[in-house]
């Protein structure tokens, strides 16, 4: 083994487990210690302040200014006695992760000196000099303010020495530069238009709001390891290494016993998740070795988005101070297992009734499936976008990779609520209806059993499946912002239930009852979606051929789904819920397709350099010592005999030769392709020309490194192998 690598691998498996300490309180006493809630709240704010503040938070309120400054007196308050100096405007550009800029609470306070300021102005808006953010083309220089602004609904928390304040981001010309403004707009529109249909069933629902809880995956791998992989270091997976004799062929690392050092960073990770106020509930092993979830429990969209994020970075953090390196990369190992992001969805009301889920009376049912049937309608109509929405250059790695979600959204119901849908499907009008309409007589709406909630029937392969009471949408990426999903789900449910309060309206205009109106209009959408529905497997291939029969979106090529955005019944339904204008969607489509070419870009260039600095020096060396071998052995003996004896070894001579050639040549022809995509303009051409040939070419040349690691001396080998890599101990 080579000095350096036997040195990493070395202290990696000698590390021992960090102790943590587990706190002295319970969970729920130091649950959300950091977080501006509305506990905190009511200690450090005047009572009038606290009562417009909380209406601003739950009902949208505008925050006056004066109101403002009494709000950011007592945080600052709050903050200041746990120790905090700076604070910042937190929020998610364009990139999958969050931006900050820290500022220190100090301002001249005109004698000379410096006093400890934080006004309302600077907690409702800040003006970040933020030209380098992805921004399609939205922001040329000239125009290149940008202002970030404060979202009340999600708190305020402190990490460090800093006070975070969750904010939206947009261009002075008013678009949204971000993901947290489209999407607080989807929620409030799928809010709204969920109210009027819930209004059908109950007079009484105010507001309804959409819920979030997503299962993060991902992997660790030891940090000496991982400083000896290039490749893990600048994309985040490995571009090559041959697989392990062993994975997850044994299937013994699923909900096995989680190792020492792994459990000491979660329980780490969980009171550090806890006290940010993020209700982290679930951990295990994953499928592939090294890989686990964390789960919390299911909030309000909004803030999940939030603190999926949060999580994300606390994690990499935390990872970092137990000798790990975090991967959230969706495909980080071939052959194992990648990471996912299940998004489980559903929607309340202020009531205290789950949308989804099924009720104790025909009514409950008829709403019940009304917004089953309605989410179904939507995923339908928007399949190809939804698609989009958790499309990108890592997650592609891992869509119809035969392991994860098919790059086909359907979506599994299960036998029971099939069953359902059928019946209604086929009752005639006659029985169905009229007995709908009269008084006192029960809907012929099918028992729906006690069973559907709990949820048995499950199929893993569906990337749309309902569970009881939520669907989840099982596609989205580990390391995506769930926001991008959410924002097209809500908007399309919005958009959808406008649609059915348009149809169901215009039959009772007509003088059809309320409820057999809003049969007949649930009938004719299960028909029409019916598509969308599937039960079997994901992964077959007579799947493929059936959903492009069934006019499914079948494409696979990241840059020509993201396609999808742009399409007129996608801009028409962005533009119909208000979530985002053509203009913002055409800037956010370059910036998508900006990203997918730089991230191919820097794969194609890490995986040359590797090959040329590394593989091909190493293989060469090891090559030249069997060509000595060969030399010494016709010295040695007769030579008749040292060919026979040295037959194996010129085999070996001949395959590296061969291999290293194909590697060399493919490494320029790589070059060669790179210079003329880079010359194209069109950022939609130029990712489609990375798709189309530079991202095959690192696959080849990939092959022929891994046959490489199998024959050269194990002790030149300059990078960890996955046999190393994946085997935390
Ligand atoms: P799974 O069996 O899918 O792994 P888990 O219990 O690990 O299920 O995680 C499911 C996630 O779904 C949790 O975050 C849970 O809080 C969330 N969840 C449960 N019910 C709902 C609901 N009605 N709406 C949204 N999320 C929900
Ligand atoms: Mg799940």
């Amino acid at each position: 083994m080579s000095k350096l690598r036997f040195r990493v691998v070395e202290t990696a498996f000698k590390k021992k487990a960090a102790t943590v300490e587990t706190p002295a309180e319970r969970p729920s006493e130091y649950f959300a210690k950091y977080v501006f809630n509305r506990e905190k709240m009511f200690k450090y704010l005047p009572g009038a302040v606290y009562a417009k503040l909380t209406d601003a938070m739950d009902n949208g309120a505008p925050l006056e200014r004066a109101i403002a400054d009494e709000v950011a007196a007592g945080m600052k308050r709050w903050a200041t006695e746990l120790g905090v100096t700076h604070y910042t405007h937190w929020f998610q550009p364009l990139t999958e992760g969050t931006a900050e800029k820290h500022d220190a609470f100090v301002e001249h306070d005109g004698k000379g000196g410096m006093m400890e300021e934080f006004s309302g102005k600077l907690l409702v808006q800040q003006e970040p000099d933020a030209s380098s953010f992805p921004n399609g083309g939205i922001r040329n220089t000239f125009e290149a303010r940008g202002y970030s602004a404060w979202d009340p609904s999600s708190p305020v928390f402190v990490v460090d020495d800093t006070l975070c304040i969750p904010t939206v981001f947009i261009a002075y010309t008013g678009e949204s530069l971000d993901y947290k403004t489209p999407l607080l707009k989807a929620l409030s529109a799928v809010g709204k238009a969920a109210v009027d249909v819930c209004r059908y069933f109950n007079p009484e629902v105010k507001k309804v709001v959409a819920y979030l809880g997503w299962e993060q995956e991902y992997f660790l791998v030891d940090e000496g390891l991982y400083a000896a992989r290039p490749d893990l270091l600048l994309t985040g997976r490995t571009l090559m290494g041959h697989e392990a004799s062993k994975n997850q062929q044994l299937e013994d690392h699923y909900f096995g016993a989680i190792p020492t050092r792994v459990a000491a960073f979660m329980k780490d990770l969980e009171i550090q998740a806890l006290e940010l106020g993020i209700p982290v509930k679930t951990r295990h092993n994953e499928v592939a070795p090294n890989q686990f979830e964390l789960a919390p429990i299911f909030e309000e969209c909004n803030l999940a988005v939030d603190h999926n994020m949060l999580l994300m970075s606390l994690m990499r953090k935390v990872a970092r101070s137990h000798g790990f390196r975090l991967l959230l990369h969706e495909k980080p190992f071939k052959g194992v297992n990648g990471s996912g992001k299940h998004n489980n969805w559903s929607l309340g009301t202020d009531t205290g009734v789950l949308l989804m889920a099924p009720g104790k009376t025909a009514e409950d049912n008829l709403r019940f499936i009304t917004f089953i049937v309605n989410t179904l309608m939507a995923v339908y109509h928007h399949n190809g976008l939804l698609k989009a929405s958790i499309m990108s250059a890592t997650n592609a790695h891992r869509l119809g990779a035969n392991e994860a979600p098919p790059a086909i959204i359907s979506s599994f119901l299960g036998k029971q609520l099939t069953q359902v849908l059928d019946h209604i499907e086929e009752s005639g009008n006659d029985d169905l209806v009229s007995l709908a309409g009269k008084q006192g007589m029960k809907l012929d709406i099918p028992q729906i059993p006690e069973l559907l909630i709990d949820n048995t029937d499950r199929n893993r392969t569906s990337p749309f499946a309902f569970t009881g009471n939520r669907f989840e949408f099982r596609a989205v990426g580990s390391e995506a912002n769930c926001a991008s999903a959410m924002i097209a789900l809500n908007a399309a449910v919005a958009e959808q239930l406008a649609r059915f309060k348009q149809d169901v309206d215009a039959l009772i205009e007509k003088g059809e009852p309320k409820i057999s109106a809003i049969i007949e209009i649930i009938r004719r959408y299960i028909k029409e979606c019916k598509p969308v529905r599937f039960d079997g497997n994901g992964y077959s291939d007579e799947w493929k051929a059936e959903a492009a029969h069934r006019g499914l979106d079948c494409e696979t090529s990241c840059p020509l789904i993201f396609d999808n955005y742009l399409k007129p019944a996608s801009i028409a339904m962005f533009e119909s819920t208000g979530v985002m204008t053509r203009k913002e969607l055409e800037a956010r489509n370059e910036v998508k397709w900006e990203t997918y070419t730089k991230k191919i870009q820097i794969e194609a260039r890490v995986l040359g350099d590797l090959a040329m600095n590394h593989i091909i020096p190493v293989a060469t060396e090891y090559q030249s010592k069997l060509i000595d071998n060969v030399y010494k052995m016709k010295e040695l003996f007769p030579a008749e005999k040292a060919s026979q004896l040295s037959a194996e070894n010129m085999k070996l001579i001949e395959e590296i030769a061969r291999r290293t050639i194909f590697i060399t040549e493919h490494v320029n022809a790589m070059v060669e392709a790179r210079k003329v995509a880079n010359k194209i303009e069109s950022e939609r051409e130029k990712a489609i020309a990375y798709h189309d040939t530079i991202a095959p070419m690192l696959e080849e040349i990939r092959y022929h490194i891994d046959k490489l690691e199998l024959i050269v001396d194990n002790q030149m080998w300059t990078l960890p192998k996955y046999r190393e890599l994946l085997f935390i101990r």
